[in-house]
């Protein structure tokens, strides 16, 4: 196996049958081989620093159903809120103050965020702060939407595949949700020239070894410039409340492939990761991560931003507090946007 983590760093890029052995053959030595590399090339690309971003989580009203989702459509106890575009400049004032130069926009796929709206609102956010990043997760938009909001200043766009098997992806979603439609979606983001995210939940319902595979091909294939990966966690009002959560290991070992693939991706330590392990975040940093997204969400609206059970938030006012826990282990929380680094590959370096 090492000699495939060998070909993986050398060439940046694995076959199909070697990725399903990586994949199907892991251990704790193994990941930690994974990890400790993961680890070395972040450093190499990034240095010790790690990014921070204020998330907002501006709606949690969806007209999807996914069936892992605890904010899906058909979960009647779920209770809605929305915030108005004064509440998510607010949220962007409260991050500036705290040191935050990106604000990620999440939420369910919300009607009342009409392309206009959401147009509006970036606008606003990079006139009162024009040196942050702006950072969309609004789920699924035609060309032209996605086209407007990056004209009106949105730097990148946060849309997790899921998974790249059309099989698997079909038993996470309801039948109007396919995989061929969310993949056109992130080509389209990158052809756009966002800073494009993509990702996965380790240990969703029906995940296997042949599914993984597909998704590290399909990483390999769109060379995102972010990728977010967390475990699958299941939420008590979803067909899934029975399903066992995915694994904090597993997580990790997934997150340090996805480093070797990617050298200069931007991958956070994921909030599901935090919830998973009190020291989800610290591990996830030593498997190669290199941001963190606190909540910039006022609390209230944040405890029903509920995708999956015990969602453990850490607010971005607790900053000090983060920075402490990556001084511990040897980071710093570092200052400014934190863009997708300009990165040559090793193995690039001699072929020109
Ligand atoms: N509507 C947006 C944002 C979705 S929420 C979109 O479609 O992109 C952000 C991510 O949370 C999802 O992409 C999914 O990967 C993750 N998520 C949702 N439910 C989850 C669960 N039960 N466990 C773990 N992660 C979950």
């Amino acid at each position: 196996m090492t000699a495939l983590l060998d070909k993986l760093q050398e060439t940046g890029g694995l076959e199909r049958a070697e990725w399903l052995r990586l994949l199907n053959a892991w251990d704790t030595p193994l990941r930690d081989d994974a990890m400790a590399r993961a680890r070395s090339v972040t450093q190499s690309v990034y240095g010790r620093d790690i990014y921070l971003r204020g998330l907002i989580e501006i709606s949690n009203h969806c007209k999807n159903n996914c069936y892992y989702c605890g904010i899906r459509a058909g979960n009647r106890k779920a209770v809605r809120y929305r915030l108005l575009p004064e509440d998510i400049l607010a949220c962007c004032a409260e991050g500036y103050a705290l040191g935050l130069r990106t604000f990620v926009l999440q939420g369910g796929e919300d009607p009342w965020f009409t392309q206009q709206r959401v147009v509006q609102l970036v606008r606003d956010i990079k006139a009162g702060w024009p040196d942050v990043a702006v950072t969309l997760s609004l789920g699924e938009w035609p060309r032209e939407s996605y086209a407007a909001f990056r004209e009106a200043g949105a730097d990148r766009y946060l849309l997790r595949h899921e998974t790249a098997s059309p099989t698997h992806y079909a038993r996470l979603h309801p039948p109007a949700l396919t995989f061929a439609q969310r993949s056109a979606c992130l080509y389209t983001l990158k052809d756009l020239g966002y800073q494009t995210g993509a990702g996965l939940m380790v240990g969703s319902p029906g995940q296997t070894g042949d599914s993984l595979a597909d998704d590290m091909l399909f990483l390999q294939a769109l060379q995102p410039q972010m990728v977010g990966i967390g475990p699958f966690i299941p939420h008590r009002d979803t067909p899934f409340a029975n399903a066992p959560a995915g694994s904090a290991e597993q997580t990790l070992y997934l997150l340090a492939l996805v480093r070797l693939l990617l050298p200069a991706a931007l991958l956070p330590a994921t909030t599901a990761l935090g919830t998973v392990a009190a020291d989800g975040w610290e591990r996830g940093v030593l498997a190669g991560a290199n941001v963190i997204m606190p909540n910039l969400t006022p609390e209230g609206p944040r405890a029903n931003y509920q995708l999956y059970n015990h969602k453990n938030a850490t607010s971005a006012r607790e900053r000090d507090a983060i920075a402490g826990r990556m001084a511990a282990i040897g980071y710093t929380v570092a200052a400014g946007r934190g863009d997708h680094a300009a990165y040559l590959p090793q193995h690039a370096t001699t072929t020109i």
